[in-house]
């Protein structure tokens, strides 16, 4: 028997368990980020885009890189990231890219299509 790995389930891997620390009154340790341009690589195969630095807000240095990302959506109390493209406010989240296996694709949540909005904005 072949087992697939489950390249739909986006939380395999889940070891953000524990340290759930009792928290005097406040209960959001996270801020939201909001990401106005992008750094893309191109695949080898089958070339295709992937999100691999991200600014933030003015920021015109090298920006977070997408480990910091993957790691911030992660944490229950990491920072949040959103972005404003193609006409709409979307969240940034982690998915399987669309073309290749890759589990730490960061994408955004839209209503209105199922395209990339990071990657309308602008590249650096
Ligand atoms: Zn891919």
């Amino acid at each position: 028997m072949i087992e697939h790995p489950k390249l739909s389930d986006p939380r395999q891997g889940d070891e953000t368990a524990g340290n759930l620390s009792e928290t005097q009154g406040v209960s959001t340790m996270s801020s939201t980020y909001r990401i106005t341009a992008v750094r893309v690589e191109t695949t080898a195969d089958d070339p295709h885009e992937h999100i691999a630095r991200v600014r933030i807000g003015l920021d015109t240095s090298a920006g977070r890189s997408r480990e910091t990302l993957v790691s911030d959506l992660n944490d229950p109390q990491g920072d949040r990231y959103d972005t404003f493209a193609n006409g709409e406010l979307t969240d940034v989240v982690l998915r399987t890219c669309p073309t290749c296996p890759a589990t730490d694709y960061i994408t955004t949540t839209s209503k209105n299509t199922t395209a990339n909005n990071l990657l309308e904005l602008p590249r650096y």
